[in-house]
């Protein structure tokens, strides 16, 4: 047996940043991961809402191989072909008309500011400020940590970018009582993930559109975690059925690998020479997977069927917090959080690790909650499987 690399922080050299469990993963195939010990665990965390497609889809792999044997990068200053049929596709399934690709979600989050404070010095007498929310989370860049609403990160790493003012969620009135003629826009999750699985209500969403048409303002959301086909539908802002002017895509969009997107409206676009780049963007490897990835979301029936087993765990994760005395679920989708009745969700968390002989990935972005981001390919039986661990986990 291979020598398992040093797990322990202490035994190895990667900079500490987190506390991190003492194994090591291998390999994964579909909603299962092993690690060096030969231990198998369903993923329900997949790599943060990342691997849409699950471990090692043939699509990706293949993909991957293949494009790796044609073409790397031949640089961001001249054309290739997956990223133009990538940036074609993205437009055709959704309201916008042009696309930028980047290799993080924060980094398309920091492209959405800068185009919409551009089109703030070009069209509105350079207004900057970008009302952003409470609990909202749009990436780990200085402005992307000033835009986001996480508790604490107001003073981490001071100062902060100036320019966020922060509304309430689902408040309309917090929103109104922000906007000066400083604001150009107003930027949300449809649903806030890292702040736990919470809602904007699809009325709070399209009172948002109205607001921004009556004030001239921009719309933006990030979908980098709702984003392609989490919440059932391609894009999660569809369910209310609005066009907002700015989209941010991550996670999902690569299937696993490093891409992200800032798709906008022809009429926003207003990029000069030199304002926005990137060595990366668009480079072939990674839009190929994604061209890749679009295809098996876009497929007739997929979404259908990611609805569907949204239904599926949201039922089941009801039936769970009926039994067991719990505060219910939410979410949309294959995007959910089981609310529980007291701050044991980090405590589950580890037990589920490592309970034996398989164990399971869960995530609990909030002490009193546990969020369930499977691949949109887990089956009907992998969602009662975790189910039915999740219960004894809870019970024990
Ligand atoms: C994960 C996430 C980001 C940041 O993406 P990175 O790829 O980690 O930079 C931004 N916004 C939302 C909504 C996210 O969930």
């Amino acid at each position: 047996m291979e020598t398992p690399f040093a797990a322990a922080p202490a035994a190895n050299a990667l900079m500490w940043i987190t506390q991190r469990p003492q194994l090591v993963f291998a390999e994964g195939r579909g909603s299962w991961l092993v690690d060096q010990q030969g231990k198998r665990y369903l993923d329900f965390v997949q790599g943060w809402a990342v691997n849409c497609l699950g471990h090692g889809h043939p699509a990706i792999v293949e993909t991957l191989a293949s494009q790796a044997g044609k073409l790397i990068n031949p640089s961001p200053a001249f054309y290739n072909e997956p990223s133009l049929k990538l940036a074609a596709g993205l437009a055709a399934h959704s309201c916008f008309d042009r696309v930028f690709f980047a290799s993080t979600g924060a980094e398309a989050n920091e492209g959405a500011i800068k185009l919409a404070r551009k089109w703030g010095q070009k069209h509105k007498g350079g207004a900057h400020e970008i009302i952003t929310f409470a609990g909202g989370f749009h990436g780990r860049t200085l402005a992307t940590m000033s835009a986001s609403g996480k508790p604490g990160w107001d003073t981490l790493f001071a100062p902060q970018v100036p320019g966020f003012p922060k509304a309430q969620l689902n408040d309309l009135d917090s929103v109104a009582a922000l906007i000066s003629e400083r604001t150009v826009a107003i930027m949300l999750e449809p649903i806030q993930g890292e702040g736990g699985v919470v809602p904007a209500r699809v009325e709070f969403l399209q009172l948002l559109r109205q607001i921004c048409d009556d004030r001239g303002l921009l719309l933006i959301v990030d979908e980098v975690q709702t984003g392609m086909g989490r919440t059932g539908k391609l894009f999660a802002h569809q369910h209310a059925g609005i066009e907002p002017d700015i989209m941010t895509l991550g996670k999902g969009i690569g299937g696993g690998v490093p891409l992200s997107a800032l798709l906008a409206k022809e009429s926003v676009c207003c990029f000069e020479a030199g304002d926005q780049g990137g060595t990366y963007n668009g480079n072939p490897l990674m839009t190929a997977v994604g061209v890749a990835v679009l295809e098996v979301l876009t497929a007739p029936g997929f979404l259908d069927e990611v609805a569907a087993k949204g239904e599926h765990l949201g039922a089941g994760l009801q039936r769970l917090s009926d039994r067991l005395g719990l505060r219910g679920e939410r979410g949309q989708g294959l995007l959910r959080a089981l609310l529980l009745a007291d701050e044991r969700g980090p405590a589950i968390v580890e037990a589920a690790r490592e309970r034996g002989p398989e164990g399971l990935l869960l995530n609990a972005p909030r002490p009193h909650l546990l969020r369930f981001m499977p691949s949109l390919t887990v089956s009907r039986e992998e969602i009662d499987q975790m189910l039915a661990w999740l219960e004894e986990l809870l019970r024990a």
